[in-house]
């Protein structure tokens, strides 16, 4: 499918030849495959070019078949286009190594960045990962926790509900529904979705979704803006219409000339943009600021209802085996379930769930039935879980993909009678039972490999 013309003649007429040349690399055939590791959960890198705006970005050769990798299920890395890594880059530069912020990550699924910011707010802080679309709320839940680090909460809310936690937030991030037209190489088909009335309708939308969710910022809090389209329409003008209304500051952001970004200023506001064919990954827009200083009042709305009830001091501690590092978590039950929260930030998490749609939170361990746990998938994903508290069992890579497609993986005497963690190389995969000869693989529908 050819580029829509209209897209090149805006194009053209608003970047003159640097639109031009955009144009051009949109039409070439260019594959770019980039992945971020999870810090939590390996040192390990592969060979080849790491992407200069993040630490854990990395190009790969070729594109292989991911279902396929069983690190792929164990929440080693998360398949991220390259440029949209950047945002690392800016939350670093604006917040610095300070662990334990609140992040708004208002626009979430399927997860990329919350993963990113996951990894960035450390153990301490909270991700509030919010999708407004229920069924993508779904697919973030799942890669959430696939990722593994507790420290998430997802919600599936209208952004006016995000915007009752007044001023609480240290960082709100808006990754807008935008036209796409940053994704025209990567996925030609979305060409055919393109069109001016969409642009106009998208930059309507995004300039609501910031005024909506401005009050939720803390003063002196961060907001980064951004989109996967080239339009002035729906990057530029919007925070300019958005600045013209808010106290804010600059933020000085650090950008090296190699990096092949370009520059740009709108009002103040410090712009970021990535032209395939300048740089190494699809196309992005990016802007960050800083909220005017003040007083932060931090109001949360009142409690509709308290879904967080006590464990008793047997179950803490059937809780407690679980866990490698039990002293810095608390633990709830939420319906039948046990949840753990890192202790910083349980008393949040449960001020969201007073008045939200959570949909998934810190770490689901599982019921505890009779005195004993039995083990969530969430919980096999988690990064602190304590190896011992049930049987390992490594399986070797094809041995893996068979359990990742719930078939008979191996002989049942390579597993221990009663509950076996499952792992590849060491990395957890999810759980088993072996009854005599039989083995019962555990993995809920949605964590199986369905093709390939
Ligand atoms: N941040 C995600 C990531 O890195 O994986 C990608 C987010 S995508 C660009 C934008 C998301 O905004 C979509 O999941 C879409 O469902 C959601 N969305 C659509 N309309 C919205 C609205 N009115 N308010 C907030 N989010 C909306």
């Amino acid at each position: 499918m050819t580029l829509p013309s209209r897209f090149v003649e805006r194009t053209v007429a608003a970047l003159g030849e640097q639109g031009r040349a955009l144009c051009r690399a949109l039409d070439a055939p260019a594959q770019v495959t980039s992945v971020r590791f999870n810090p939590y959960k390996t040192a390990e890198r592969p060979e080849g070019d790491g992407v200069a705006w993040n630490r854990y970005g990395f190009y790969l050769d070729s594109r292989p078949q991911f279902t396929l990798d069983p690190a792929f299920w164990s929440g080693i890395y998360y398949v991220q286009e390259a440029s949209s890594m950047f945002v690392e880059h800016l939350y670093r530069s604006a917040v610095g190594e300070r662990q334990g912020a609140r992040v708004l990550d208002l626009c979430a699924a399927p997860g990329g960045k919350t993963t990113l910011y996951a990894s960035l707010v450390g153990l301490d802080g909270l991700v509030v990962a919010n999708e407004v679309v229920r069924n993508r709320a779904s697919v973030l839940a799942d890669n959430v926790r696939k990722w593994g680090l507790g420290n998430v909460a997802v919600t599936c809310n209208d952004p006016v509900r995000l915007a009752e936690y007044r001023e609480w937030f240290d960082v709100v991030a808006v990754d807008a529904p935008c036209s796409g037209e940053g994704m025209f190489r990567k996925a030609p088909e979305s060409r055919g979705e393109w069109s001016e009335q969409g642009v106009m309708q998208c930059a309507a939308r995004q300039r609501q979704i910031l005024e909506t969710i401005w009050p939720a910022l803390k003063p002196g809090g961060v907001l980064i803006y951004s989109t996967c389209t080239f339009n002035r329409e729906e990057n530029e003008r919007v925070l300019e219409d958005f600045v013209a209304g808010v106290e804010f500051d600059p933020v000085e952001i650090a950008c090296p000339e190699s990096w092949g970004v370009v520059r740009g200023e709108v009002n103040g506001v410090n712009t970021f943009r990535f032209y395939p064919g300048r740089i190494r990954g699809e196309g992005f827009f990016a802007a960050v600021l800083r909220k005017g200083e003040g007083r932060a009042h931090g109001k949360v709305p009142r409690a509709r209802r308290e879904l967080f009830a006590s464990l008793s001091r047997v179950e803490t501690a059937e809780a407690e085996r679980w866990v490698a590092q039990p002293g810095q978590m608390a633990f709830s039950r939420i319906g039948d379930s046990v949840y753990g929260f890192y202790a910083g930030q349980a008393a949040a998490v449960r001020a969201l769930a007073g008045s939200l749609a959570v949909i998934h939170s810190g770490v689901c361990m599982g019921p505890i039935f009779k005195g004993r746990l039995r083990p969530d998938q969430s919980l096999a994903l988690f990064h602190d879980l304590r190896h011992d508290a049930a049987a390992e069992t490594e399986l070797d890579e094809q041995e893996a993909i068979a359990y990742l497609r719930h078939a008979e993986c191996a002989p049942a005497d390579r597993f221990a009678e009663g509950l076996n963690l499952v792992c590849h190389r060491g990395m957890p995969l999810g759980w088993a039972k072996r009854i005599g000869g039989r083995i019962n693989n555990m993995l809920p529908p949605g964590w199986r490999i369905v093709k390939g």
